[in-house]
Formats: C-alpha cells, structure tokens, sequence
C-alpha cells in the first residue's frame, strides 16, 4: 500500500491532466480500499476510486479529497477463479493481462477487447467494449463495496448501456467480476486456445499500430450517436458509410465540422477527430474549451449534442 498527500493525479492518468490529490492511496487490496472508504467517511472527506486512469480528467486544481487508486492485482490460480466457463476475477488487476490469461484458458468472449486500456474495474463500470464486443454482455455478477457492506450484483440488477452502467451512477467500489463466457470446442479445446490469442495479439497489434501503446489521452472523448436517437432529417445529411455498429461516428461528425484544431497543449489527433491528445503542455481548462468548440460546431453543422465518454471528475 501507498500512501501520500498532494499527489500529482497527472501522472496516473493517460491524458497525464490534473493537479494534485488531498490525499492518495495505492492499493491492490479490497480490504486496504475498503479501509480507505471508511476513513474518508469518518473524516467527512471525498473519495473516488480509480483504476487505469484511462477515461477521467481531473481538474488542473487537483482533487480535494482522497483517491483511492486501486490497482496492481497480478492474476494468480488463487484470485482467479475458473469454474467452467465461469471466471471470477479481482477488479484491480490489468484488463489486458486478464483478457490474454482467459483466452489462454479457452474460454472465449473477451479476445475483441484486447488491450484496452485499464484495470477489470473501470472498464465494468463504463461498459467499455469493441468491434462489437461489450464487458457488459459477459457479466454474470459483480462484487461491490456501498460505503456499508459487500454484496453481489446481478447482471439484470447493473442495467448496461453504451459505455454506461448502474455503476457510473453510484459511488460504490468494484471488488471482483463474474464473467460468464464459452468454451471453446471441447474437443478442440487446444486449437481454439491458439486462434483465441492469435486473436487477441492480432487485435493488440492494430491498436497499438493506431495509436501508440501510450497515446496521452482518453482514447474516445465524445460517445458515437447512438443512430436511434437521430432525428431523420438530421440522418439523411449524414454519409451513410460512417454509420457502424448502429451508430454514427462522432469522428466523422467532428472531421465535417471543424478542422483539425489545437488549443494550447491540445489537440485534435491525426489519426482519429475524436481522439483529443495533450502534447504534454495541455491543461484541463485547454481540454474544455477545445471539447466546448467542437461540441459547439457539431452542433452549429448537424444539430447533433455530442457526450463526453471521458469522466470529468470536479
Ligand atoms: C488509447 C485508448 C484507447 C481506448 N480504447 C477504448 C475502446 O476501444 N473501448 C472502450 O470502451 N474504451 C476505450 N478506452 C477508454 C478506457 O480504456 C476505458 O474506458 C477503460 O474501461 C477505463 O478503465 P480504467 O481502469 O482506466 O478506468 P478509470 O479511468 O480509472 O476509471 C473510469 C471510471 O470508473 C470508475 N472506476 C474505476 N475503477 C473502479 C472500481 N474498481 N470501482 C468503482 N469505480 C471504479 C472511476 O471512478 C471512473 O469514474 C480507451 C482509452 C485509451 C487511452
């Protein structure tokens, strides 16, 4: 466990934006994290909880109370559990480590995710997913922490949407996740272990070619539209190509509407318009007012409200 006061939250977050915690504790421990809850409680002071860093900013004030960064679980045969194509696994360890350790068990339903970014916790709690694959359709349970008592939630209980969950809404900790997955062919279990993590570096590789294994920024900082929520005369405006998955690309939307803009250390990147990057000078005031025009001009052009995918933490 790690404990500091004033800590620089730049430096745990993959936008690296924000000014210091009050407080800071480091732990891969439900029972350390727990303990930091209950403290913070006692003493009237405001926490969260933060796994990868991988979809917040916080402000360039800091956080005026304590983060709890729970993180670092290494997966072992002890904290992850297989009973048949069951896994139960600790919300602090690594999303990547996990999806490659559990394709390696052939258990399939998670290869698609492989590396994105953060632990098992937070991206539960966003319903974090791709190329059509989503946490939230392979949870069976997940364990919480309310400020009061542990108990499980059942997947019907968690109500997943895009990149939403009951869990954004709340302010409880993910301790562990029951994932619901399928065996591969039993007897081929083998064979399809292989094509599983073919699968997964594969998916890897072309992510890590898009954009660098350690992009400074939130990977998608708008949520695509949802193509249900678009009015049809605002739909027949729109290049039916760059509707996927029953969604019109926020990208597309953004590349129509402005061009590729910087505003102090932040900018609109290359390879991607709704990839907003720091290029290392950028503040949080930078990436609001940059967020504030493109939303503004999306806006002007389509009459489409865009959504931030990315928490910001006040
Ligand atoms: C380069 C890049 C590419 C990305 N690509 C994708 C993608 O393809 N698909 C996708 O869905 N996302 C993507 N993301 C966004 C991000 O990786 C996901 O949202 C991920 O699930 C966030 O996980 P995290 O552990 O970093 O969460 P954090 O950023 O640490 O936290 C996110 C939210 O969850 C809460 N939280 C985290 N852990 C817990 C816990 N244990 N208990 C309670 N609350 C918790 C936090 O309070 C916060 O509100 C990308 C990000 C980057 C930087």
């Amino acid at each position: 466990m790690i404990l500091k006061s004033n800590f620089p939250l730049s430096t745990i977050t993959t936008f690296q934006l924000g000014g210091p915690a009050k407080l800071y504790l480091k732990t891969a421990l439900p029972e350390e994290a727990i303990a930091g809850i209950l403290s913070a409680r006692e003493s009237g002071l405001k926490y969260i909880v933060l796994s990868g860093g991988s979809n917040v900013v916080f402000q360039d004030k800091g956080f005026d109370g304590l983060v709890i960064h729970f993180t670092g679980a290494k997966l072992t045969s002890k904290n992850l559990e297989v009973l048949g194509a069951k896994v139960i696994l600790p919300a602090s360890a690594n999303w990547h480590e996990a999806v490659k350790k559990i394709s390696a068990l052939g258990l399939a339903g998670l290869e698609k995710m492989s590396a994105i970014p953060g632990n098992v916790g937070g991206v539960v709690v966003g319903n974090a997913g791709a190329y059509e694959q989503f946490i939230g359709d392979k949870i069976d349970w997940v364990e919480i922490f309310d400020g009061k008592e542990i108990r499980k939630i059942k997947k019907a209980s968690c109500p997943f949407g895009y990149r939403d969950s009951i869990f954004k809404k709340k302010n409880w900790l993910v301790l562990r996740v029951c994932l619901k997955l399928k065996k591969g062919l039993p007897a081929n279990l083998a064979g399809d272990k292989v094509k599983l993590l073919k699968e997964v570096n594969e998916i890897a590789k072309l992510r890590w070619q898009k954009f660098g294994c350690h992009p400074t920024c939130a990977g998608s900082f708008f949520k695509n539209i949802e193509l249900k929520k678009v009015p049809k005369k605002i739909l027949a405006k729109i290049d039916q190509t760059k509707i996927i998955e029953n969604k019109v690309s926020v990208g597309y939307l953004i590349g129509e509407s402005v061009p590729k803009l910087k505003l102090g250390g932040i900018y609109i990147a290359s390879f991607h318009n709704n990839f907003l990057m720091n290029d290392g000078t950028g503040t949080t005031r930078d990436l609001i007012k940059l967020a504030g025009k493109i939303k503004q001009a999306v806006k002007k052009k389509f009459g489409i409200e865009l959504e931030e995918e990315v928490r910001y933490i006040l």
